[in-house]
């Protein structure tokens, strides 16, 4: 790669391939923090796909803080990725935390996600930079940039070069107000930095939804090339992450007014 020059992720879809990175539109992805039953990630991700998304994002292992929380229905979730996958042509996007997990989760998965408590995670990197998905690699929520980029280099260096970097918010002192910081100023340091492609997730990096429009057209602004954006049938009944997931209609709303900027298809 030479300085300047971005590389683009290309995922191959049911749907067509979707290119990732600065030289296309911004890619959306959309779901459920956590896949909790048939019918509400099939329906999700009718809602989502008809609104312009691209993927549909849903955990079936979750790293949850407490060991008490749901922490996901696992491999049967998987199962109801699929048949969404199925039902949409959308791609998947969804969280591996245990390599024993990899065959299963990439019978269904176009992109895999490592989560922030996984970023420095050395093992699970060198073992999806050893395979051929696509990687998301979020950013640890109290890593540097340097540290972030070095996690990535794992995967590259273990023969992957499709690895998308995902802001989601750094550790806050003032959790009062938002879940955590979502640090916008990485899109222009990365591109200083690096050449892979960039997604902002004002979800997680805000923790409540009626922030969440506002960040995601900052991260436009600021030139992101892809959006992570949790929307759940019923936020006040999800297992996981309602407060700041949005409805399919506030999701619809928002895909509306992000298409009248631009840039977004
Ligand atoms: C998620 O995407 O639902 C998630 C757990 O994200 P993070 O790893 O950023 O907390
Ligand atoms: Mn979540």
């Amino acid at each position: 790669f030479r300085y300047g020059e971005a590389s683009e992720v290309v995922v191959p879809t049911p749907n067509g391939d979707v290119y990732i990175g600065e030289q296309h539109p911004i890619v959306v992805v959309a779901g459920p923090c956590s896949v909790e039953n048939e019918e509400m990630i099939v329906e999700t991700a009718k809602r989502v796909k008809a609104a312009g998304a691209k993927f549909l994002r849903g955990g079936a292992y979750k790293p949850r803080t407490s060991p008490y929380a749901f922490q996901g229905y696992g491999e049967s979730a998987l199962d109801l990725l699929a048949a969404a996958r199925e039902a949409t042509g959308l791609g998947i996007i969804t969280e591996l935390m245990d390599a024993a997990d990899l065959p299963a989760l990439s019978r269904v998965a176009d992109v895999i996600q490592i989560g922030a408590r996984n970023m420095q995670n050395f093992a699970l990197l060198k073992k999806v930079g050893a395979q051929d998905k696509p990687v998301l690699l979020k950013r640890g929520m109290s890593a540097t940039i340097d540290e972030w980029l070095m996690a990535a280099e794992y995967i590259l260096a273990a023969g992957n070069p499709n690895v998308i970097l995902c802001e989601r918010g750094i550790r806050t002192f003032d959790s009062k107000y938002a879940r955590n910081t979502l640090d916008l100023s990485v899109i222009p340091v990365l591109r200083s930095l690096t050449h892979l492609p960039i997604m902002i997730d004002p979800s997680h990096g805000t923790g409540k939804s009626e922030y969440v429009p506002s960040m995601a057209f900052a991260a436009i602004a600021a030139g992101t090339d892809a959006l992570m954006i949790e929307v759940h049938p019923n936020p006040a009944r999800a297992l996981s992450d309602g407060p700041q997931s949005l409805t399919p209609d506030g999701f619809d709303r928002l895909a509306h007014e992000m298409s009248v900027i631009g840039k977004v298809v």
